[in-house]
């Protein structure tokens, strides 16, 4: 089997959250938006799929290194590329490269006649969510005080999720940020769910060492379960400096670049207790697996970020435990159960217990509407 092409389809959709000067996401008024479909293509039919992706980068830097290379050969062509980025920094993302090694998994699960998480070794067939909310905002009765923070907590609880983690407020709320008022966020939470749910904090992400330390004493005393990201992640040694000091655990490294490497270097560094990447974040499945393996052998947790059938599959495979799948991003206005116009089902549905199911069909388990890609096509 030889790849022929790598082609993406742009096609409208419709959005229902907006985003501010800074990039956060919060409810907004329904308005049409473009999205995009990577499609790998091969001599035999078989195809493979991933959201997100433009042609011209695929022109440009991927159809040059994969087309006429056998699709099953991952590993090689996920290598080819982290190497080419060396030369083309400007196009070649990790977020790039987690678009093609996805498609190409799709593709391998599909040809096979298989889902992707048992081609990855399957390790259990559902995943405890945690409720992930959007950052906080001045939209009354959205996630305008520490108060709204509570009330949407409770509502996640009742609806069945057994864990909860804040995104708190970050500029351009003009008051924000505030470590304190993060903490009386976290305080309301606690208070308004009980002892027993698993809660954590994913605060502003530039907060100075002694902010943070604040922060995480203050999570000490309400009981929570990580503090997440409060400093600037390209700071390895601020990370060390907190946790050395704190006794809740710190995850880490989120959004820091450099893949395996760099979760290698915070462990030894020992500048987290609980590792931390997503598909997009390091590069797509095949290196995300990589670094599972690497906490198994440190004996370190590792906590999956992010949603989406990618990161679900990787969870679904684990042989240690990542123990949620992040869902979200949640706000009270935004009702999520609701699937996009773009796939016939939820990729990510959970039941009363707080479970998320992966799903059983062949490749990474989009149900994708290609009728409403048809229809809705962008030229
Ligand atoms: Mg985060």
């Amino acid at each position: 089997m030889k790849i022929t092409d790598v082609q993406v389809e742009r096609f409208r959709s419709i959005s229902r959250t907006t985003r501010d000067t800074e990039g956060h996401g919060h409810p907004g008024p329904e308005r049409q938006t473009v999205q995009s479909l990577t499609r790998i293509c091969t001599d035999e039919g078989v195809e493979g799929y991933c959201f997100g992706g433009n042609q011209a980068v695929m022109d440009s830097v991927i159809k040059p290194a994969i087309v006429g290379e056998d699709p099953m050969y991952r590993e090689r062509i996920w290598h080819r590329l982290n190497a080419w980025q060396r030369l083309h920094k400007g196009t070649l993302s990790d977020r790039v490269i987690a678009t093609v090694d996805m498609a190409l998994w799709d593709l391998a699960g599909r040809y096979l006649r298989q889902p992707v998480y048992k081609l990855l070794g399957a390790t259990r067939d559902k995943v405890l969510a945690y409720a992930s909310t959007m950052c906080g905002d001045e939209l009354p009765g959205g996630l305008d005080t520490p108060d709204a923070y509570g009330r949407f907590a409770l509502a996640c609880k009742e609806r069945g999720y057994t864990a909860f983690k804040l995104h708190t407020w970050m500029p351009p709320v003009p008051w924000a940020p505030d470590p304190r008022r993060d903490l009386e966020a976290c305080a309301a939470v606690r208070q308004a769910v009980g002892p027993e749910m698993k809660l954590m904090l994913d605060s502003y992400h530039f907060y100075s060492r002694e902010e943070a330390l604040l922060l995480g004493r203050g999570l000490e005393k309400l009981d929570y379960y990580w503090i997440e990201e409060p400093m600037d992640e390209q700071s390895v040694s601020s990370y060390v400096w907190l946790t050395e000091q704190l006794d809740i655990p710190v995850l880490g490294p989120e959004t820091a670049e450099g893949k395996m490497f760099t979760r290698a270097e915070w462990i030894v560094r020992q500048a987290a207790d609980i590792s931390r990447g997503g598909v997009g974040d390091v590069g797509g499945i095949t290196p995300l697996m990589k670094i599972v393996h690497l906490c198994e052998s440190f004996g370190m947790r590792m906590e999956v970020h992010g949603g989406g059938p990618g990161n679900l599959s990787v969870l679904c495979a684990m042989g240690i435990p990542g123990e949620f799948y992040e869902r979200g991003l949640l706000h009270p206005f935004i009702d999520y159960e609701q699937k996009p116009p773009y796939l016939k089902a939820l990729p990510d549905p959970m039941d009363e217990e707080g479970y998320v199911h992966i799903s059983k069909e062949p490749g990474l388990g989009w149900d994708i509407d290609f009728d409403y890609i048809d229809t809705h096509r962008v030229t």
